[in-house]
């Protein structure tokens, strides 16, 4: 950086520090686990397997099926287009695209077309100033949308597409970082400052279901009932942010993060089993077949535990029993228990209570 002389300083002629950038991905691997966001910019870990080759097909043939149709106003050929572009695919891939993106026309011909926005928009606003003294410019917080739409009462609709494998909760969808950080920088930007509410919807393609999440802005977010949607979602942002700032190297293994993460194999301090899993990609079949071995093993010891204690009584471990069902409590009749338990002392009533009906005995049972 070319240094700055004191006229410059002096008459605010001073340097514009170039802006951080914070993308969406990258923050929130900081969010899930400091050590992951680290390990994959030291690394330079960009995932490239062939399930990410597909996605990234998929979501370039929706954009150019929209383009065509934007050209030509024809929204009608926004199927037609996207399925006869699918035999051009990269033939090695090709056949992974067609599964993933089995119901991708479908989607195409229910969508409302006619209120689209944008495809494939990047978005992104200011989150903090430039701060001179820490030698950094303004932070600045991006990400990319699928599709927009505009909804009813001036909300928005966005659509993500979700060629890979795994399914989605409604609860979940909620949950997720992408959707509150995209809804998020959404209510940022100035043309949508009177948007209240978004409707978010993940299209899972390879399975032809839905996770749908709506966002209001100014009403109460479900956990933190004391705070609107859009303040508990800048909290979430803002300490993601803070991690990324920080440049923090925390790790927060924990199984399901683990069998996710890209550096998995630069981590030593990665969950054993997912890692263990991670190194077999090559070997899959030995993991499952060993999974068969396991289970089997585990389902004999557990019959024998439970033949061991009905023959000679529990099985105390270091830090649990293994025991039979304790029996049934002796079950008694209402009269019987009350006469039990009566303190002597205790007054007689000045009404008699009616007295309840005997209850009849079953033929061939006794009562006690
Ligand atoms: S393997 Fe687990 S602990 Fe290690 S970086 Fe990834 S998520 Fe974090």
């Amino acid at each position: 950086m070319a240094k700055q002389s004191y006229t410059d300083i002096l008459f605010g002629k001073q340097e514009k520090l170039p802006p951080v950038i914070g993308d969406r991905s990258r923050i929130e691997q900081y969010g899930t686990c400091p050590l992951q966001a680290y390990l994959c910019k030291k690394h330079n870990i960009d995932v490239d397997s062939q399930l990410v080759n597909s996605c990234g097909i998929g979501h370039e043939l929706v954009e150019e099926a929209v383009k065509y149709c934007q050209g030509s106003e024809d929204w009608d050929m926004i199927a037609d287009h996207f399925l006869n572009e699918l035999p051009k695919v990269r033939p090695d891939v090709q056949p992974d695209v067609i599964k993933a993106a089995r119901f991708v026309t479908d989607e195409l011909n229910n969508m409302p077309i006619q209120r689209l926005i944008g495809c494939e928009i990047q978005i992104d606003c200011q989150l903090l100033p430039a701060d001179p003294d820490a030698g950094r410019g303004p932070i600045i917080l991006t990400s990319c949308l699928d599709m927009l739409f505009s909804g009813r009462e001036s909300s928005l609709i966005v659509y993500d597409w979700k060629f890979g494998f795994k399914k989605r909760s409604n609860a979940e969808a909620l949950d997720l970082f992408q959707t509150i950080f995209i809804c998020w920088l959404l209510w940022q930007q100035p043309e949508y400052q009177s948007v209240e509410t978004i409707h978010f919807f993940y299209k899972e393609t390879r399975w032809g279901t839905v996770a749908y999440a709506r966002l209001d802005r100014h009403k109460e977010w479900p956990q933190l009932p004391h705070l609107t949607t859009e303040m508990a979602c800048q909290g979430r942002i803002m300490e993601a942010v803070k991690l990324w700032l920080s440049d923090c190297q925390d790790a927060w293994p924990e199984p399901k993060k683990c069998a996710w993460c890209d550096a998995i194999m630069e981590c030593e301090v990665a969950n054993r089993l997912a890692k263990k899993l991670a190194g077999k990609i090559g070997n899959i079949k030995k993991f499952v077949d060993e999974i068969v071995v396991l289970t089997a093993r585990l389902n004999t010891m557990k019959d024998l535990a439970t033949h061991y204690v009905k023959k000679h009584g529990e099985m105390a471990g270091t830090a649990s029993v293994i025991q039979r069902k304790k029996p049934a409590e002796p079950k008694f009749t209402l009269a019987v228990v009350k006469s039990e338990v009566k303190p002597k002392s205790e007054p007689e009533p000045e009404t008699k209570p009616k007295p309840k009906p005997k209850p009849k005995p079953k033929k061939g049972k006794k009562l006690l």
